[in-house]
């Protein structure tokens, strides 16, 4: 689940896993100080502790010395009047006390009876205390509470700054408690605390001993630690408890009451934080990887089906097209494609060769070599192809192509352009159409063809007439047109039978074919019993020589006509000849030719009547 989310949002995961990250690194810092400041609080607590058993020691220390002074002062009642008793007493205090810089005896009026030891006391010898001293005040407090004190610092007489602990002595005269003055020690601050601190287990500590007026004392180890806090505990000297020691730890202490738990914590605890999280973004690259692995083996199983099915296709179409080519291989038709550019003949069907006689491979090589063999007039149908593959259209050729035994066979050939692949190409479908050809010729003859006289028709005549006119405009030639008509036709008819007249209207279509001697002159039957001569090129004087040998060929069949004078069929001709261009037309010329038969009527029949272009 986790590993599918991951490798889904890679960059969510980025940033859960850096978040984690951040939050574990923060977790571990903050139990490490945690730890740390437990340890402090730890090590602090161990040097009050300390402190105090110091401060309790000092006091200790004092207080046996004290003690002896005390014992000393109570001893007063009982030697104040032997005085040898009292120094004996005295010096054995000595002994026990021993870093005092002076015991010394205050009267009740303060002033100095005796001091011991006098060497390096001589300044105090006499000393009485004024009013102004600073310890002055504190002497009449403890005068009147009778409870011996220590005094707080102060500037010695001696020199230096020092403590004096009062011991107020009192008497009882006559049931009187009577004050006789003070019993005093007095200490020089230095060697006081330096006796008191001697073997105490205060080498791992910093101290300084200072009263409510000044620091009485300030030993720094060598390894002491700038904090910036310190323990202080309170100590009592000798009922004065207004002194203070001050301690700050050495690295040493420290090092005792700390230990590389917090670091060893925040070590192993980042270790297991990255280790987490390596492995979880180790997890989402694994998770990448195999989401990648599944994609790219979904996508190829998709190849695979798609190849399977391309390649299904394309065997169903290398079996269709095989099918194809041996279907084309069995058509009547011939089909060959061309390739262009290079040419080449890419496929041709059996049809091809077996119309022109050859084998698929002779056929094949002689097209490459010498196509001209097998298709006389090919280079004029490749620059027609060619004009077909610029215009890229279809067009439908007629040519002739050579069988192997040199006959010449007609085709229509179907050629289509198509351009595929980048190339062009030529599809060619040909058939021999020589039947078809023969056919289209016959019908052709016959739509032209009069039916009783074999010559042309009346349809022909007109379009032979404008071709005619066309070709001899271009050529600036004249055209001539001989307009017949049978003379006395209905009564040959009529006295003979119509079948007759037909019998005479054939003979009479044979003697003008027959008499027309140049190429091109063309006989029609005009209508009915009329005909029409085309003479391409020829003037009127042509014209009329022609005329006058239809005449005579007429007149050589001798069909004889019962109704005419000369007992023979004849015939009228109007002759006419033009030179067209731009001011005449074709029906010019029939209107002239006409006129002339016209003319050639009413002057008597049997004649020709012929008009110059300008006489029209
Ligand atoms: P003309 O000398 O003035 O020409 O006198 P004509 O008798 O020939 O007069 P017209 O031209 O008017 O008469 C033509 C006749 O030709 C009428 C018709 O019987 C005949 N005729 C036309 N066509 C045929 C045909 O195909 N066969 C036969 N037998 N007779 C035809
Ligand atoms: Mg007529
Ligand atoms: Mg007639």
């Amino acid at each position: 689940m986790l590993l599918r989310t991951f490798a889904r949002n890679p960059g969510l995961s980025r940033v859960l896993i850096a978040t984690l990250c951040g939050l574990l690194i923060a977790a571990n810092l903050l139990i490490w100080q945690a730890l740390t400041n437990a340890e402090k609080q730890q090590a602090k607590s161990r040097l009050k502790l300390e402190t105090h058993a110091l401060a309790l020691q000092l006091e200790a220390r004092f207080e046996s010395q004290a003690s002896s002074l005390r014992r000393l002062a109570n001893r007063w009642p009982y030697h104040h009047d032997d005085y040898q008793q009292w120094l004996l007493d005295v010096e054995r205090l000595l002994d026990d006390v021993g870093n005092y810089q002076a015991i010394e005896w205050l009267d009740a009026d303060y002033r100095m009876q005796w001091i011991e030891p006098l060497a390096g006391n001589e300044a105090v010898i006499g000393f009485e205390y004024p009013l102004d001293h600073p310890n002055y005040p504190f002497l009449e407090r403890v005068r009147g509470s009778s409870e011996p004190e220590l005094s707080d610092s102060f500037e010695l007489q001696q020199g230096g700054p020092g403590l004096a602990y009062y011991v107020p002595v009192y008497r009882e005269i006559d049931g009187q408690k009577r004050f006789d003055g003070f019993l005093l020690a007095v200490f020089r601050v230095e060697v006081l605390l330096e006796d008191l601190l001697r073997d105490l287990a205060e080498e791992r500590l910093s101290l300084v001993f200072y009263d409510q007026r000044a620091e009485l004392f300030n030993r720094q180890r060598p390894d002491a630690l700038e904090l910036d806090w310190a323990v202080e505990s309170q100590v009592v000297l000798g009922g004065n408890s207004g002194f203070v020691l001050r301690s700050k730890p050495t690295r040493q202490l420290l090092q005792e009451t700390t230990t590389r738990l917090p670091a060893m914590i925040l070590g192993a605890g980042l270790l297991a934080s990255f280790s987490l999280c390596l492995a979880l973004w180790l997890a989402m690259l694994s998770g990448q990887r195999s989401q990648q692995l599944k994609q790219s083996n979904q996508s190829l199983q998709r190849e695979v089906v798609r190849r399977q099915a391309t390649e299904e296709r394309m065997q169903q179409q290398s079996a269709r097209l095989k099918l194809i080519l041996d279907l084309t291989d069995h058509s009547h038709d011939a089909l060959f494609i061309i390739g262009l550019d290079p040419q080449e003949l890419i496929y041709m069907n059996r049809a091809c060769w077996q119309t022109l006689g050859y084998d698929q491979k002779e056929l094949a090589s002689i097209l490459a070599i010498a196509p001209e063999d097998v298709m006389p007039d090919y280079q004029a149908w490749a620059d027609l192809l060619q004009q077909q593959v610029e215009s890229q259209g279809n067009a439908i050729y007629q040519q002739n192509a050579r069988h192997r035994n040199g006959d010449l066979i007609p085709m229509e050939i179907s050629v289509s352009y198509l351009q595929r692949y980048g190339r062009d190409h030529l599809i060619c479908v040909g058939r021999n159409n020589s039947v078809q050809l023969a056919v289209t010729h016959r019908l052709e003859a016959l739509s032209n063809q009069d039916g009783l006289t074999g010559l042309f028709n009346r349809r022909y005549f007109d379009e032979t007439l404008h071709s005619e006119w066309r070709r001899m405009r271009r050529g600036s030639e004249p055209l001539g047109l001989l307009m017949l008509d049978v003379d006395h036709f209905k009564p040959f008819n009529d006295q003979l039978g119509h079948q007759a007249g037909d019998e005479a209207l054939q003979k009479l279509a044979v003697a003008l074919r027959e008499n027309l001697l140049r190429e091109g002159d063309c006989a029609c039957r005009y209508g009915g019993e009329e005909f029409a001569v085309i003479l391409p090129g020829a003037d009127l004087e042509q014209c009329e020589r022609v005329a006058h040998h239809l005449h005579q060929a007429v007149q050589d069949l001798h069909i004889s006509h019962p109704e005419t004078e000369i007992k023979y069929l004849t015939i009228s001709i109007g002759a006419a000849s033009l030179i067209p261009d731009a001011d005449n037309s074709p029906h010019d010329l029939v209107q002239i030719a006409d006129r002339m038969l016209y003319q050639a009527k009413s002057s008597g029949r049997n004649r020709t009547c012929s008009a110059d272009q300008a006489a029209s």
